[in-house]
């Protein structure tokens, strides 16, 4: 038995074998396929060279309509690339005749394609290297992700072994077969986190080598509350984690039922909305039994893994009424595409950069390719007349890219009206507070902004100068630096001062540990992971607002992270116990 350390990002403990996701890197062991297995095989390949190519051909249209020729001359080449005989031809061969993997055939080929240009040592030559290699990527990409489709054809659960999970890959797993998550890199807000929190699945991040040392088939143990993970554990140790797992589940029912027989309110009858954070829209049925107030954050990104790069007004507006559905007269407030960095950057073919969290990612993207923003726009505007809706900008840092935004979002609505589409024009307008500039500068946003959502995840990594994905760094995201809480503190109180709304929608809402201080800052809106709904609601019909307040004068008084946590985890205790919840 093998023990590693890693960071406990979701708790619970899964027991299953490892089935161990080929990374992004595309590390491609040489592997065979039987006879019987070839046409299945060709196929699977030939969708994924079509697939790449509509991906290809879609992001060409969109910069054609909006960069000069030259850009999209580059993406014609690309899709000439893949008509090339090398790669209609020649990978075919490979798998029907060397029963090589398509994975395996397509790195072989691209291989024989990229040596001889790369020993030119042209720098003409050399830019073209990185084409060949971005179409291998594509091509890779869309093998790898048929393939996590196929995770389905289990007939038991496993534990996914990744280096990280990319939010495409995530949104194809069929979750039910997922017991836990384990990964290479990440921190405690990266993507898996925040996805298997959502789902209610035990993961462990930032295990530095995991894939590499663990092998499809390991029977893993993955303890999501103390980062732990057991490989191959004898017969006495899964016997003992078998029992804390049930003890999990045991936890878990209880808070339901608590939180079902719960007030909607605190002790002292201040009204408490909990909303809920959504990834995919098939997690609100759930999130609707655990008694969601609505949606305080749909991530929309993963829009843009189900359909291509460019999904269609029609394929937003479809998910929208889809989500409209399922809330049943809820509240949904729609984010506009955030992605960038830690978010489809590879899957919508964004460019390299060398600082991507600093860089042209959410709604710089959304400024710089406005038909990005006026697609969406269109969609949520007509989605509006389904439901009570709000629109979202995420990563607003100055005030001008909230009058940029707020002015494209304007010209939508008068293109509507001329055109006569049923939509709503009164559909609210808010941001997110998640770059300190926007906290610092609350009261100058509060004039612009109908509504605001403090995003804790990037403020923490903006604030602390810490990578939220960095499981090196991790150590240093501390929601309790003194820094980090004045600032939540000051927006809180500044949008109250004001009556207008605001909530928390940064993994901070969702740990209970955070409740009794949000409350105490005057916070009465929060949008967690689902899964933290039955905890959240119980915990705080059993606090009054006076007892916050003064928490929170006792937990501001000191200076060190560590000190404010170990205030905040004696509450937790004292409001939830273990002697009646069992862990
Ligand atoms: C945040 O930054 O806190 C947030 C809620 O958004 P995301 O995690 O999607 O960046
Ligand atoms: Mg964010």
């Amino acid at each position: 038995m093998e023990i590693k350390n890693g960071i406990p990002v979701s708790p619970g403990v899964a027991i299953a074998p490892a089935y161990v996701l080929d990374s992004e890197f595309f590390r491609i062991p040489k592997r065979f396929i039987r006879k019987d297995e070839v046409d299945l095989e060709l196929k699977r390949f030939q969708i994924a060279r079509e697939n790449a190519m509509r991906e290809v051909q879609d992001i060409r249209d969109s910069v054609h309509s909006i960069a000069k020729d030259e850009v999209g001359l580059i993406f014609d080449a690309h899709l000439r690339m893949l008509e090339d005989p090398m790669i209609t031809r020649e990978i075919p061969e490979k798998i029907k005749q060397k029963r090589y993997t398509p994975e395996y055939a397509v790195s072989r080929v691209f291989k024989k394609i990229i040596k001889p240009i790369k020993e030119i040592g042209d720098s003409y030559f050399g830019q073209r290297v990185n084409d060949f290699y971005d179409i291998q990527k594509r091509l890779l990409r869309n093998l790898l992700g048929q393939q996590a489709q196929n995770i389905s054809k289990f007939s038991r659960s496993v534990v996914i072994v990744a280096h990280d999970l990319t939010p495409s890959q995530t949104a194809t797993l069929d979750k039910k077969h997922v017991a836990g998550f384990i990964t290479d890199v990440g921190g405690p807000t990266s993507h898996t986190a925040i996805l298997a929190n959502a789902l209610g699945i035990p993961a462990v991040v930032g295990l530095g080598t995991i894939t590499a040392d663990i092998s499809g088939g390991d029977i893993i143990i993955v303890d999501g509350k103390t980062g732990r993970v057991l490989v191959n554990p004898d017969d006495a140790t899964r016997a003992k984690y078998e029992a804390k797992s049930e003890v999990y589940h045991e936890r878990e029912k209880r808070l339901v039922d608590a939180a079902a027989k719960a007030e909607r309110h605190t002790r002292d009858g201040a009204n408490v909305k909990l909303y809920a954070n959504i990834e995919l829209d098939d997690e609100i049925p759930h999130a609707v039994e655990l008694g969601t107030d609505g949606v305080g954050l749909f991530r929309t990104e993963f829009i843009y893994s189900q359909f291509g790069a460019h999904p269609t007004e029609e394929q937003h507006f479809e998910v929208y009424k889809k989500a409209h559905a399922a809330l049943e007269g809820r509240l949904l407030t729609l984010r506009t595409m955030d992605f960038g960095a830690d978010k489809y950057a590879s899957e919508v073919g964004l460019e390299h950069e060398d600082n991507p969290f600093l860089g042209c990612r959410s709604i710089r993207l959304s400024l710089r390719e406005p038909q990005l923003l006026i697609t969406q726009a269109r969609a949520i505007l007509r989605a509006a007349t389904l439901g009570p809706t709000r629109m979202m900008l995420p990563m607003i840092g100055s005030i001008e890219e909230f009058r940029a935004a707020r002015q494209i979002i304007d010209t939508v609505k008068d293109d509507l009206k001329r055109e006569g589409v049923p939509h709503r024009a009164d559909v609210p307008l808010g941001m997110m507070v998640e770059v300190p500039s926007a906290a610092i500068m609350i009261e100058s946003f509060l004039k612009e902004s109908e509504f605001f959502s403090i995003g804790t995840n990037d403020l923490v990594q903006y604030t602390l100068a810490v990578d939220r994905n960095n499981q090196y760094v991790a150590g240093l995201f501390k929601h309790t630096n003194p820094a980090v809480l004045r600032l939540v503190s000051g927006v809180i109180r500044a949008c109250v001062a004001a009556g207008r709304p605001v909530s928390v929608c940064g993994e901070m809402a969702g740990e209970a540990h955070f409740a009794m201080l949000l409350l105490g800052f005057g916070l009465r809106d929060f949008s967690v992971g689902p899964t933290s709904l039955p905890e959240l609601r119980t915990l705080i019909s059993r606090v009054s607002i006076a007892e916050a307040e003064s928490f929170v004068q006792k937990a501001m008084a000191l200076d060190l992270a560590d000190d404010i946590h170990a205030l905040l985890e004696a509450e937790v205790e004292r409001l939830l116990p273990v002697a009646e919840f069992g862990i």
